[in-house]
């Protein structure tokens, strides 16, 4: 029997208890999941960074940690996490992200907003231009920068990718390391971040970098919150060198009231939704990876420490 245990608070047992359950049985594993366990008999814990269970030192028997989240910053610099952790990729959550991003970018390069603004009885034409004579620059070419960056190229967009390392996806003009950054964004009308956050990534757009844009930029960030300097992007906002941004991740979450973001014109603020770990798909992930480890195979998605992601 495989001991099992859910650490996560959110999401919660409710929703994910049935799914891990079929999942399991799917993946022909013996497994006792419950929310308790004495510690030294967990074989695997699942988990989420709103969890009240900070401290890994006594799950001594413990051999993963399997994370509902794609994200891992908040857990990845515990020092009592000894474990191996793996993140979450799961198909519902990129095919999540792949529309979000694909439809702000659209509704960014049809200037959608500015037909909302001008319901006015006024016969103004404004004929936006095709895709192919707009490109768009992705920054992460992971799981997901790489999935978004290709479906916004078989829309005809041009797009370029950036990433720490040499990468190739098809269809896409891959850049990489400080010096790809410079192009990268040299030529980005519209701006994707898909960046984790690390120490290197943290504040990565400040006035610089968003002055290196061409005047005019949209901005789409469902990353991570401080991948950008807030009150840069407010003053590139005002200036007219970035044009919108539209924000699903912050410094604070949720986003306080008064935090200048609500009441800008030209900033859309979502509230963490553009991609959402899915219950029956990540069950399947989770069952997966316990099925690999069992088994002595190389397990999913492990994150890698040094490099924080
Ligand atoms: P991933 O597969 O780990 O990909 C990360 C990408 O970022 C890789 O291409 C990596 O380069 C690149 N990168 C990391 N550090 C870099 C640096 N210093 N310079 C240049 N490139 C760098 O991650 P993912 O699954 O695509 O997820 C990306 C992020 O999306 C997550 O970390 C999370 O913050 C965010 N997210 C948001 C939501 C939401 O609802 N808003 C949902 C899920 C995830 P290499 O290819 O060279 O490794």
């Amino acid at each position: 029997m495989i001991n099992v245990l859910y650490a996560a608070t959110s999401p919660t047992w409710e929703e994910y208890e049935a799914p891990l359950r079929r999942a399991f049985d799917a993946a022909g594993l013996a497994v006792d999941l419950r929310r308790d366990f004495a510690p030294e008999k967990v074989d695997y814990i699942v988990y989420a960074p709103a969890s009240e269970l900070t401290d890994f030192t006594p799950y001594v028997n413990t051999k993963a940690v399997l994370n509902l989240w794609a994200g891992v910053e908040k857990i990845v610099g515990n020092t009592t996490l000894t474990q191996p952790l793996c993140r979450m990729v799961d198909h519902g959550l990129t095919r999540g992200m792949v529309e979000w991003v694909t439809g702000h970018a659209l509704r960014h390069h049809l200037d959608i907003d500015h037909f909302l603004d001008h319901q006015d009885g006024s016969w103004a034409r404004y004929v936006p231009p095709l895709a192919q004579e707009r490109p768009v620059t992705v920054l992460g070419l992971g799981e997901l920068g790489a999935a978004c960056a290709q479906s916004l190229a078989q829309l005809g967009f041009p797009v370029t990718g950036w990433s720490r390392s040499p990468r190739a996806v098809e269809g896409i003009t891959c850049l990489h390391g400080p010096e790809g950054l410079d192009q990268a964004l040299s030529t980005a009308q519209i701006l994707v971040l898909l960046l984790p956050l690390t120490p290197e990534t943290e504040n990565l757009l400040d006035a610089h970098r968003l002055a290196q844009l061409p005047r005019g930029a949209v901005i789409l960030n469902p990353g991570r919150g401080p991948l950008i300097v807030d009150q840069d992007l407010l003053a590139a906002l005002d200036s007219g060198q970035i044009h919108r941004a539209t924000l699903d991740v912050f410094r604070e979450e949720p986003l306080p009231p008064a935090h200048p973001f609500w009441a800008h014109p030209r900033v859309t603020v979502c509230p963490h939704i553009a991609a959402e770990t899915r219950a029956t798909t990540a069950a399947e992930v989770v069952a997966e990876n316990i099925r690999r480890s069992e088994a002595g195979e190389e397990r999913l998605f492990q994150v890698d420490r040094s490099r924080g992601y």
